[in-house]
């Protein structure tokens, strides 16, 4: 038997930028995988009756500031990670832990919280949120060897680089290459300082460390130069991250940008959150309706950006939806009272849609989302 089967979907978008709709409208998962996908599906126990709403992937949030467990010091908020869950977000990556109160900056603290903070969220899910923390805060005095003990520990990530210790672009560089040679992902913090003390970076500081993300380039909280994202774009390989916490003028720009030079598939979305701006349940689904109402980019496309290109980026099995990949989705539609008439029209004239159920590896997480308007149409969930 089935763990769950998904009937009536009106349009599945299946995350993958470069196929971002598939014409199947029934889902069955079994042991937490995609099995089938296909027309007029059905079975016996769990039941989710999309009544035609749409199916996305999970949404993986590429920037976030966790610390350990569901709360956050810097806006004294517990269960902000269960409150994501209600905004669809499935998966979230950190980029960096700098909240944590009395951080260390010595090379062999920021090893130890780097090696304890991945550990930490691997063992304890919050919510079943799949939380990937531990990115190491980049302090002068970190040699190869640290690299290799960290890597050896499962840290994958680099902290956004320019909110620590290293702030010159030569030894940026170097632990850059230390880290991408061991598989770790490097972002890179740019624009305006978001820390007393901290100075601007440029897109001259991000050609010469070569990171594998330019971190929020519609601001964090200043954004870029329009001319710098290109010169980004040009210059390196990275991806150009939108984030809620920043510029939202520049993010429809930036979307633009991407869609005209013909490289939807080098943006990812996060939230940059907890942050100052607060804690941002919504913030994905904001973003994306940015992406698609300010920016022109088409709706399934800008679901692609907050899901399947993030999880390229990292090299996840989540964030797009085929067969053999891990059941994360969300049944979305049109918010009740939207002017439109699905969940892709509804970011399309920058609405925030309606989350009806997040899934995790199979699992409804809860039937009825008590951040997102109620959804237009009447979706049941028999899990
Ligand atoms: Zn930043």
């Amino acid at each position: 038997m089935s763990d769950l089967v998904i009937v009536n979907i009106g349009t599945l978008v299946t995350g993958d930028i470069d196929s971002p709709v598939t014409d199947a409208d029934s889902i069955i998962i079994t042991d937490g995988e995609i099995t089938t996908f296909g027309s007029g599906l059905d079975g016996d126990g769990p039941r989710i009756d999309a009544a035609g709403a749409t199916v996305i992937p999970g949404l993986c949030d590429n920037h976030v500031h966790p610390v350990l467990g569901d709360y956050t010091p810097r806006q004294r908020t517990t269960d902000f990670i269960d409150s994501y869950l209600h905004g669809g977000v499935t998966t979230m990556m950190s980029a960096g832990e700098p909240h944590t109160p009395g951080r260390p900056t010595d090379p062999a603290g920021v090893k130890a919280l780097a090696i304890l903070a991945h550990k930490s969220f691997a063992n304890a899910r919050p919510s079943g949120v799949k939380v990937h923390a531990g990115a190491v805060l980049l302090e002068p005095g970190l040699t190869e060897a640290d690299f290799d003990e960290m890597a050896a520990a499962g840290v994958r990530l680099v902290a956004e680089i320019g909110i620590s210790g290293v702030k010159d672009p030569e030894t940026a560089a170097q632990m850059t290459r230390w880290a991408q040679h061991r598989e770790m992902r490097v972002m890179v913090h740019t624009g305006g300082a978001s820390i007393p003390g901290s100075s601007a970076i440029d897109a001259g500081f991000v050609i010469a460390v070569q990171p594998d993300v330019a971190g929020h380039v519609n601001g964090g909280p200043t954004a870029l130069p329009l001319s710098d994202v290109e010169r980004i774009l040009d210059e390196t390989s990275a991806r150009v991250e939108i984030v809620h916490n920043g510029n939202v003028k520049a993010a429809g720009q930036v979307a633009a940008l991407a869609l005209r030079r013909g490289e939807l598939d080098r943006v990812v979305i996060g939230t940059d959150s907890p942050a100052g701006s607060g804690v941002q349940p919504l913030g994905m689904l904001r973003v994306m309706s940015w992406v698609a109402s300010l920016g022109g980019v088409g709706p399934e496309w800008a679901v692609a950006m907050a899901t399947g290109n993030v999880a390229a980026l990292h090299g996840l099995e989540e964030g797009v939806l085929a067969v053999g990949m891990p059941a994360d989705l969300c049944v979305v539609d049109a918010p009740l009272g939207s002017q439109a008439h699905d969940a892709m029209g509804a970011l399309a004239i920058g609405d925030t849609l309606a989350v009806a159920t997040a899934v995790i590896d199979g699992v409804p997480r809860f039937t009825k989302s008590r951040n997102t308007p109620p959804p237009l149409r009447a979706i049941s969930i028999n899990a």
